[in-house]
């Protein structure tokens, strides 16, 4: 399983009242707060789709884009820390706007009840790492997501060719085997399909998100 995987997290988030709960092991998955379900599947598909937005699209991204507005160019390259569970679930709200087509303001909506419940339980899912209180944080929150997904012409280009260079590193990290010394073989295949499973990343499809966010918080 990939290091970036929705089955590795430990809490599971709610698609409609943005409840976050301890994982389940179901099918669906059901709310505990409003009954909401979503085939496991479908939540899986979302869920590390956003992973690999909010690592790459945002966390790998702002931090060359430093680098690029400090020095002019990318002299050095970093090895970040998986991404807070709780923004992935942000960057999650984020793609039921720019993929499932759900009016932005429910969306945004959306985030800040997901973070205002990640303040609210004990666990640490990466909520004191997480600055969505504004609107214009979250605004720029879910622009890093929509140029990740669907605007690479937005990104400076030598920030894109790091971020795919990440991508597909982390991609051949997983796929050479771990147990001899691999052949040069291993690595040539393992190369070859990474560049493959990167470029051929699941996306969720608008029908995912169907009946999002409709038990949201009131306040
Ligand atoms: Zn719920």
């Amino acid at each position: 399983m990939s290091k970036l995987d929705a089955r590795k997290l430990s809490h599971t988030m709610c698609f409609s009242c943005a409840q976050i709960f301890p994982k389940k092991r179901e099918d669906p998955i059901g709310c505990p707060s409003c009954g909401f379900a979503i085939h496991a599947e479908t939540y899986h598909r979302i869920i590390t789709y956003a992973i690999c937005a909010v690592y790459y699209g945002h966390d790998y991204r702002r931090a060359y884009d430093k680098q690029m507005a400090e020095h002019g160019e990318i002299t050095t390259r970093y090895a970040l820390p998986d991404p807070a569970t709780v923004l992935c679930f942000c960057g999650a709200a984020a793609l039921s706007n720019i993929i499932g087509g759900i009016a932005y303001d429910l969306v945004k909506k959306a985030i800040r009840a997901v973070v205002n419940r990640a303040r609210s339980i004990d666990q640490d899912i990466g909520q004191s790492r997480v600055f969505l209180n504004t609107a214009e944080e979250i605004d720029s929150f879910i622009q890093c997501v929509r140029e990740y997904c669907a605007d690479h012409g937005a990104i400076d280009r030598a920030v894109l060719l790091e971020i795919e260079r990440e991508e597909i590193v982390c991609e051949i990290t997983e796929l050479i085997p771990k147990t001899s010394s691999p052949t040069k073989d291993e690595i040539l295949e393992a190369v070859r399909k990474a560049i493959g499973n990167v470029k051929e990343r699941k996306h969720p499809s608008g029908d995912d998100f169907n009946s999002f966010w409709e038990e949201l918080p009131n306040h």
